[in-house]
């Protein structure tokens, strides 16, 4: 059970881009990495406009001198101090992601880098060859996957409960976008320009977050190919989809599928995956992330609950409280900030003490790529392309 004693020899001494006042994502990053005192918050160019950003940073305590107008700037400062910081998390809009990561890693630093990690695969390609050069973690901020029910499936998976796996059925299709609430949004303006947000809108945006569960819950589930059909329902919204329907064939016979959509009407979030094998099938549901349904053929339905001793013992390293009582997002984000920061000390140690899987650099170049060979598909007309 994690309660907040020291589990690595120093807290990392950290950095934010982004994630500044009003932003959605930024307070979930800090109390996420500042939970189990394993980062401890010295810097930041928290928003865009910089004297917002200074304001910021000297309210929530980074001191002032280390509150910078730019990442330029805090990169090259840092670098100089003999407490520089060691980690940046990246929490800026899409098209900025490539470049500050790039530039992160060029200044020695682990980096936590939200999602999108960059727009083609040549530049996350580029990205990984440089992380492994440099040596540094590369996170990707695929939050849900550190749910406790996430880990109890794959465990699940890995020991043959389910049997022979056939189908993955995804979907992350929330209803807050049915109308064009960008308009008078400025951080839903962004998710639909091609210029900031990239090829995609929900595939990128919300797609790659139940793609990234059935990469943890099936690590050895390869895509051959896969067909796409997207659609713009707010009009003003094409070249970009806000819905869009995704087959996947596996090259071990197994198919999958994933709807993506912000138009699915009255939905809070429906983010969904259902593994299905030979003899039985698991699903969880974001809304409902305690629970993780565990359906044998022919029996009744078992609803499996989080920090119960029958779980994975795997499952039950993440917990916080007993069961019974709700764990959620930020408990599930706080967790992937702890693999984090094992991973950074292994490195920083030069050990391999740990050895915690993560959303790292391959998941990044993985839901880039998944975007990309969707769109390839659906600007064809919604044809099955082999997976490049
Ligand atoms: P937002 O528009 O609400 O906030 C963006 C923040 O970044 C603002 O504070 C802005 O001032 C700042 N900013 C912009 N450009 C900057 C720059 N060059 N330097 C410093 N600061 C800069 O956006 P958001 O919704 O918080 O999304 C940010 C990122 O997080 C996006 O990439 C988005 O896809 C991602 N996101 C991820 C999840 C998740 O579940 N992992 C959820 C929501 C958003």
């Amino acid at each position: 059970m994690i309660n907040g004693e020291k589990n690595i020899d120093e807290p990392i001494r950290w950095g934010m881009v982004g994630g500044g006042r009003g932003s959605q994502i930024g307070y979930i990053h800090r109390s996420s990495a500042l939970r189990d005192n394993n980062f401890k918050l010295v810097a930041g160019a928290f928003d865009i406009n910089a004297e917002r950003g200074k304001e910021f940073g000297v309210n929530i305590h980074v001191a002032e001198e280390r509150c910078y107008p730019d990442y330029k700037t805090m990169f090259e400062k840092e670098e100089k101090l003999e407490d520089g910081i060691q980690a940046v998390s990246i929490a800026t809009p899409n098209g900025t992601h490539y470049e500050i990561c790039k530039a992160a890693l060029h200044a020695n630093l682990h980096v936590v880098c939200e999602k999108p990690l960059c727009f083609t695969t040549e530049e996350a390609k580029e990205l990984e060859v440089l992380a492994k050069v440099k040596n540094r973690v590369v996170g990707i901020t695929y939050g849900y996957s550190g749910h406790q029910m996430i880990e109890q499936g794959r465990q699940m998976i890995a020991n043959g409960e389910l049997g022979e796996i056939r189908i993955v059925n995804m979907q992350f299709a929330h209803g807050f976008h049915s109308e064009a609430v960008e308009l008078d949004n400025p951080s839903t303006k962004w998710r639909v320009d091609p210029k900031i947000v990239g090829p995609s809108y929900v595939l990128g945006d919300l797609g790659t977050h139940p793609l990234y569960l059935s990469e943890v819950m099936l690590p050895h589930l390869n895509i051959k190919r896969l067909m796409c059909s997207r659609q713009s329902f707010v009009k003003s919204r094409a070249p970009l989809e806000d819905n869009a329907y995704t087959l996947m064939e596996y090259d071990n016979g197994a198919v999958g599928s994933v709807w993506s959509s912000a138009v699915n009407a009255g939905s809070m979030h429906g983010q969904k995956i259902r593994v299905i094998g030979s003899k039985a099938s698991i699903e969880w549901w974001d809304e409902q992330p305690n629970q993780l349904r565990f359906e044998i053929q022919g029996k009744p339905v078992q609803i499996l609950e989080r920090g119960m001793d029958y779980l994975y013992p795997e499952a039950l390293t993440d917990d916080r409280i007993g069961g019974g009582h709700p764990e959620g997002l930020f408990e599930a984000w706080s967790n992937l900030y702890t693999r984090f920061s094992f991973a950074m000390e292994d490195i920083n140690h030069g050990s391999n003490l740990n050895n915690v899987w993560y959303p790292g650099i391959k998941a990044g170049v993985e839901g880039v790529r998944w975007v990309e060979n969707c769109v390839r598909s659906a600007d064809n007309g919604a044809v099955w392309v082999e997976y490049k």
